[in-house]
């Protein structure tokens, strides 16, 4: 009877477990270093868990190559029909973004995860340090039971403290793969010559993200203003663009407080009514009083990204070049990788969690594969 190990109960491997708990025969391991499982599934989507989105596309990740070849291989109808057979009823907004109809993302947790399932062999509190393979078999720490296949889902670092990501993912080193080290993403921006009144300031703009005269990205939404810098989804979103710059120097975000108002007469509104109190918001405005600014290209110096324990996701992880079209890291036999542990990142909307669920589908379609174990080579 196959043993297979998954390492990590969080999103992928969840969706993983509940997917190969199908196949009849398989025995399935999770470790958790954790109490729970799907930490970050429950915190998603401030609660709701934004599961997938309808509209996803290559770009929306920073390396669209390889997204592409995941997007070939699952589409987010494909998430659908997967969720839809576990029972999970959903309901999407007009921005592509996929919620469970409860709106509540223990749904998700519950639907995917069943610890008394015969097959399933919970191993909570566990934290994996060491991997090895040795007779044809995996090895994990110093517990009883070897493996045929383990499965690497052990996220990264991202929104934990640094007590709680000391020697995150240490195991790693075992294995010799190219990693590339983890940044913040999805994440705000500290500010250089921040201006401190502005803070708790929320205000929807256009945000736009400059090195030097070139642009990175842009896009609108609400801004929230820290004591020392800028964050929401925008700004988290402008974070994903900016960590696939190489070189990051010269990187100021520009926000335009007229987004819906081209032809507006800043002077003459000034000139008629003495200030921009009926336009801007409070903080604002009392801000230009005291140093007028231009309200459509109002510059933000980035210092840098907020640190690791802000951040939704890393950029960084295991290069994707490590693994094959099925996700079976090359230089090891029955060895897989999976989800944010990936060096893949998305951008905020449902994009994250769809590259979790979409890779454990992948992998669960190669190990379910009825010629998988036969030809397995012993020593
Ligand atoms: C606050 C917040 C909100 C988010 N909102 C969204 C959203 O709405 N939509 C979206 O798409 N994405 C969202 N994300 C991102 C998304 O949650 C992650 O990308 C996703 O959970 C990654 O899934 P994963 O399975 O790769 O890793 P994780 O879900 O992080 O799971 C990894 C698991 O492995 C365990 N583990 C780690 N090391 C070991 C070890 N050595 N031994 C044993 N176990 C180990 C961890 O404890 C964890 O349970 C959000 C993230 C955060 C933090």
């Amino acid at each position: 009877m196959p043993k297979i190990a998954i390492i990590g109960a969080g999103a992928s491997g969840l969706f993983l477990s509940r997917l190969l708990r199908e196949r009849p025969g398989v025995e399935i391991y999770l470790f958790e270093r954790c109490k729970q499982v799907g930490t970050k599934l429950r915190a998603s989507g401030g609660g709701k868990a934004n599961i997938f989105n309808t509209l996803v596309t290559p770009d929306c990740y920073n390396h669209p190559e390889f997204a592409t070849k995941i997007l070939e291989k699952v589409t987010p109808k494909d998430m659908r029909i997967s969720f839809e057979s576990f029972g999970l009823e959903m309901c999407a907004d007009e921005e592509g973004r996929v919620y469970p109809l409860s709106e509540y993302s223990q749904t998700v947790v519950d639907v995917l995860w069943n610890p008394e399932h015969p097959q399933i062999h919970p191993v909570m509190e566990y934290e994996i340090t060491r991997i090895w393979h040795e007779n044809g078999q995996w090895h994990l720490n110093d517990y009883p039971t070897a493996f045929d296949t383990v499965v690497l889902a052990s996220g990264t670092p991202a929104n934990m403290i640094p007590k709680n990501r000391r020697q995150y993912n240490s195991y790693l080193s075992d294995l010799h793969l190219e990693i590339h080290p983890w940044q913040p993403s999805l994440v705000g921006f500290k500010i250089k010559d921040y201006p401190k009144s502005l803070s708790g300031c929320r205000v929807k703009a256009i945000a736009e993200l400059y090195q030097g005269q070139q642009l990175i990205h842009e896009e609108f939404g609400e801004i929230t203003f820290k004591d020392d810098g800028v964050s929401g989804i925008v700004i988290l979103n402008l974070s994903a663009y900016y960590n696939r710059l190489d070189d990051k120097r010269d990187c100021y975000i520009s926000l335009n407080f007229l987004y819906d108002r081209d032809s507006f007469d800043v002077a003459a509104h000034l000139q008629q009514h003495g200030s921009l109190q009926g336009i801007l918001h409070p903080k604002l405005n009392a801000l230009y009083e005291r140093k007028p600014f231009d309200i459509r290209n109002f510059i933000l110096e980035v210092e840098e990204p907020y640190d690791l324990t802000f951040a939704q996701v890393c950029h960084g992880g295991i290069d994707v070049k490590e693994v094959d079209e099925h996700l079976a890291i090359k230089k090891h036999p029955f060895l897989y990788a999976m989800g944010e542990m990936l060096d893949m990142d998305g951008i905020c909307g449902g994009y994250n969690l769809f590259f979790a669920f979409a890779t454990a589908l992948i992998v669960a379609e190669e190990l379910c594969k009825p010629s998988k174990y036969s030809r397995r080579p012993r020593r």
